[in-house]
This record gives C-alpha cells, structure tokens and sequence, in this order.
C-alpha cells in the first residue's frame, strides 16, 4: 500500500516530489512485471452471490398454477402475473394495478417508456414529443444528472436526444440548476434520475429533492417525464437501513401522476440478466404503454416472474442482507485504501457509499484519463473516464467510477493498491509539471 505522508502534495518540496515520484515509478514497475489482470470496471454481482439464488432452479417442483388459477406456463399477461406486480408495487411503494412486471432487463422498460413518449405519445393522441420537435425544427432533450449512469445515455443517444449535463450534489440533482433549465425550454422532456445509492456517487436523494423533483413537471413544458431508476432501492449495507422519500404519494400531492416513471429489477438481487423487471407509472400510462407493449409481445416470461416471486416473497431483506455480508468487505477494502492513501494529500474526493455498486472518485482535474491508461498498462482496467458523462466527455477529466463487487476480495484489495498509486504519481506529476511550467 502506499506510504502515506499526511501533507498535501502541492506543499511538499519539489526534491521530495521527486523522489516519491521515482519511489512510485519502480513500485509500478514490479507491479508490471507481475503479470497482473485485475478489472475494477463491471457493476455486475460476484458469483458467490449469485450462488444465493441458486434455489431459484427447481424452485416449482412442477406446479405451475398462479394463485388465481392460471397456468404460468402459457401466453398471456401483458402486464405480468399478479403476484409478482404486487411483489414490484412492495418495492417501488406504490399499487399492483399501477405496475408492469416485465421481462428481465429494466433498461428495456426504460427504452420501451422514452422510446413511447418519443414516437407514440403516452398521454393520448398528438402526445408524441417527436411532434413537437419537428413543428419546431429542434431536437427534444434531456437532463443527465452527472456523475450518472451510462447506459441511460445510451439510450438517449440511440434515440437521438440531446443530453444537457446537470451537476450531482450529495443529495441528488442541483435542483436550482436543473428548475431553471427546465423553466428556460420547453424541449427538455426528462431527466434521469437513480435516487437510492445513485450509480455512481452512492448518494440517496433528500426528501427536499424528491419533493422538487415530484414538481417538476409542473415547473417545464407539456409532456414532462421523471424516469425514476431506483434499480438498488433494496441494496443496503447496513441496518437500519437508509430511508428513500417515497415518490408516490409526493407525485399524487403535486397533480403529476402522469408525470413519472418507475423503475426495478430483480438483476442485482437474484441473476443478473436473468432475473424480473418492473416499472410503475400511473393508470394513463400504465395503458399507453399496455398498447405500444402488445405490438411487441404476447406477454413475459411469467414461469421465471412465478419463481421470483416464490424465491423472496417474504425474505427479500434476509436475503440482501446475505449480498450485503459479501459486498460490504469489498467496499471496506476499497475505501480503507483509499483512506490510507489519500487522506491529508489534497488530490482526491470520493464517496462512501452504505448500499449500491458503486464508489464514485474524483482526481485532480486533467488526469482522470492518464491514471486510467498508467493503471491499463499495469493490468488493472477501470472503467473509462469519461463514462460517467453524456458522450463520455468529463469536461473536467477527473472521475473515476469504481465497481468493487465482481472480482474476488484479494484481487479487489490488489487492483485498489494500483490504483492509488497510478493517482498518486499522475498527481504528482501534474504538480511538477505545472511548477516546471511556471
Ligand atoms: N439502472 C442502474 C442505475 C444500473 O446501475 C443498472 C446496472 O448496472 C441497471 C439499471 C440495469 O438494470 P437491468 O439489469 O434491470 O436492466
């Protein structure tokens, strides 16, 4: 690990910074020669927790009846079974009916929802977005929260909406900024928003955000959209547990029911890619969606929802409470390290998550980029810089998202060490250069 000196970089000697320059150096050498193939870079769950869900197989014994009587093996239910609706409602604090249990991938319930409001409408005919667009010759626009998720840019740029960048504080979105914009232009039809462990700062949103959030719609142009991601609204480390506002019954108070979408999935609790997706949204759009969905589908996997359901009904918290005991020291690892390396030295921020996939730091400005490509070439792959931003492009080159629950412990704890060299060195060598400059 490093050698930590409590006194920030920037005031230590140029002789010193030198010489930990060429300490760090050979340090990263011996590391290169080691072979190293470590990767800090997926928020995918490890297979130990996978494993917990292993009772998933079998877990029908042949019965296949639902409660009312269907047989889940044939077509049919759109919006999926009923008890796993009522198992999403639990979740995402809201009613069965208001609820579509879908397929296994709550990125394509987004998609489904943002590619609807687009070309379709969700709130009645002449409703599509892309309507308003081509009368007025722009280009519809959303609000990216960042750091942010970047699969939710994806989206927008495969639909070809613009992404306006709104900064993340420790409570969710900058609410000043993100009203102000939505004042200003009528063409800004939805924000992203992951209000639990956010992806990948880890902050919760404040209830003062939730609540401004659920009035936002009021505040923009006609056919405004919340997209509401609360994809780890169950992954909390510790206990008692975080409380998240419920957005519901902020959305009912406001008049904006028909304003907001929300969105889970089972991914990160049982298998990911295998598991059950679920949006929430008001009756209007619950039926918009219902349309535009039976063109696509007869209806989804309603074995798979049945053995969901079956599997946690009952047990969800003593189940993530198992994630949790195997994510937790992996976060510990990380954040200790970091700790240990940086405190006192002025060149880094980060988060300190208590459930979610992710911890969020940020460099010196302008060396996000090199400390990715220093660490490439010792064998540790992070995740790109820039990705945490719409069009991969971190205007300041200082954040790095850090994914610490797929690979093992060990290897966690090894790839965390050359990370932290990696900023280290690139901090210093910034510092030299700019004295070398001036
Ligand atoms: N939403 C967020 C914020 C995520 O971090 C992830 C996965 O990393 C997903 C959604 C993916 O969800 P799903 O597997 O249900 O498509």
């Amino acid at each position: 690990m490093t050698d930590a000196l409590h006194e920030p970089l920037a005031q230590r000697t140029t002789e010193i910074l030198r010489a930990r320059s060429r300490e760090l150096t050979a340090r990263l050498d011996q590391l290169r020669a080691e072979g190293l193939a470590l990767d800090l870079t997926r928020g995918k769950p490890a297979a130990d927790q996978l494993a917990l869900s292993n009772a998933l197989d079998g877990i029908l014994h042949g019965d296949y009846r639902l409660k009312d009587g269907t047989d889940a093996r044939n077509y049919g239910g759109l919006l999926g079974i009923p008890e796993a609706r009522a198992f999403g409602a639990s979740i995402l604090d809201t009613t069965p009916d208001r609820v579509i249990a879908g397929g296994n991938s709550s990125l394509s319930l987004m998609h489904l929802v943002v590619d609807t409001a687009l070309r379709i409408g969700l709130w009645g005919a002449g409703s599509a977005w892309q309507t308003d667009v081509e009368a007025a010759g722009t280009r519809i626009k959303f609000l990216c929260p960042v750091p942010g998720y970047d699969r939710h840019f994806t989206i927008c740029e495969s639909l070809d909406i613009e992404m306006i960048p709104v900064p993340m504080t420790e409570h969710g979105p900058d609410m000043d900024r993100v009203e102000s914009l939505v004042s200003a232009d009528p063409f800004i039809k939805g924000i992203w928003c992951v209000p639990k462990y956010s992806n990948p700062t880890g902050c919760i949103y404040s209830d003062t955000v939730t609540q401004r959030l659920a009035r936002l719609p009021t505040r923009a142009g006609k056919h405004f959209l919340v997209l509401w991601d609360n994809a780890y609204a169950v992954h909390d480390f510790e206990s008692p547990t975080p409380r998240l506002t419920s957005l519901a019954p902020l959305l009912a108070a406001a008049g904006t029911e028909d304003h907001a979408v929300q969105f889970t999935s089972t991914s990160k609790i049982t298998f990911a890619g295998a598991g059950v997706a679920f949006l929430a949204g008001s009756p209007l759009i619950v039926k918009s969606l219902e349309k535009h969905l039976s063109a696509i589908t007869i209806g989804p996997d309603k074995v798979n929802q049945l053995r969901h359901v079956r599997f946690l009904e009952g047990r969800l918290t003593a189940h993530m409470q198992q994630h949790a005991a195997l994510i937790r020291p992996k976060f510990q690892a990380v954040l200790e390290r970091l700790e240990y390396a940086f405190t006192g030295l002025g060149v880094a921020t980060w988060t300190k998550p208590a459930g979610g996939y992710f911890i969020s730091f940020n460099t010196l400005p302008g060396i996000a980029k090199r400390v990715v490509a220093r660490a490439r070439a010792v064998g540790v792959t992070l995740t790109p810089a820039g990705a945490t931003f719409p069009y991969g492009k971190d205007p300041d080159d200082r954040n790095i998202r850090i994914a610490p629950t797929f690979p093992r412990l060990e290897d966690v704890e090894a790839a965390t060490d050359v990370f932290t060299l990696c900023v280290e060195l690139e901090s210093i060598e910034q510092i030299l250069a700019r004295r070398a400059a001036s």
